[in-house]
């Protein structure tokens, strides 16, 4: 049962995921986020079955049916990161599926929403190396109000839902978490980091709890420095230097954290 239920959500989360790639490539440009797909380079209008998330770009050899265009590897990878997303939601909120369906409706809703905006922005930060201030003033709206209805700290057993008045520390678990990373910003003049990493984690301070938060960004930092030094040794034009999108390594973090429940301190 438990199982079934995961691969619906799993094939519901490639579904959104593939919503999540439109939005990605359409993000700040003219374009709308209604209308067919098409293909980038013939302008080809897709069929259903290329619309078909992850099982079309193998079918499909990840090339455009009608010129043969190589398909970016961002859309199957996209897919299956939110289905990854949707699935372990799941598995996490497994207990009020089956106990209490509104409870888990909304708490599932919430969390899916905030780790897919996370998503957009990893994604996006990956490609351009900024984080567009509208998608993290947004994610900190979300992660504020948050605090108001999901116990934010992951310290007890269950996510309560339900309207409550977070204490105090959860008030400041934001600015506690985003404080140094604006003074990595603020020494280095932007050099190892930018402020868009300060601002994002104002929101994940929220979303996650102090003791998740800083869980999160311990580990985000261990994977930065393990990747960071691999590049350095097959990469050689590799320095301090180069901008290291690390809103990717931050989402990782918190995902893992709020998941696995790391509580490091
Ligand atoms: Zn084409």
């Amino acid at each position: 049962m438990v199982i079934a239920v995961t691969l619906i959500f799993f094939v519901f989360g490639l579904i959104i995921g593939s919503f999540l790639n439109v939005v990605i490539l359409r993000l700040n440009t003219e374009k709308s986020f209604g209308g067919r797909s098409a293909c980038m380079s013939c302008r080809n209008k897709l069929s259903w079955y290329e619309l078909i998330p992850v099982v079309s770009f193998i079918f499909l050899r990840g090339r455009c049916k009608n010129c043969k265009t190589k398909i970016s590897s961002q859309y199957p990878i996209v897919e299956t990161i939110t289905g990854i997303i949707f699935a372990s939601l799941f598995l996490k909120f497994q207990d009020i599926f089956f106990l209490d369906t509104i409870a888990f409706s909304f708490t599932y809703a919430y969390y899916v929403a905030m780790f897919s905006l996370l998503l957009v922005i990893s994604v996006y930060d990956f490609k351009h190396k900024i984080i567009p201030d509208t998608l993290s003033f947004v994610f900190g709206i979300l992660g504020f109000l948050g605090l108001f209805f999901f116990n934010a700290s992951g310290l007890s057993m269950q996510a309560g839902f339900g309207p409550q008045l977070p204490p105090i520390s959860e008030f400041l678990s934001g600015l506690l978490i985003a404080a140094p990373f604006a003074f990595f910003w603020f020494v280095s003049k932007g050099t190892w980091m930018g402020l868009g990493d300060a601002k994002l984690a104002l929101g994940l301070g929220w979303m996650l709890g102090l003791s998740r938060v800083f869980s999160g960004a311990v580990v985000a930092f261990w994977i930065g420095a393990v990747l960071g030094l691999f590049l350095v040794l097959f990469k050689k034009n590799y320095g301090m230097k180069s901008e290291i999108p690390f809103a990717p390594y931050l989402a990782l973090g918190a995902f893992l954290a709020f998941i696995f429940e790391l509580h490091l301190f």
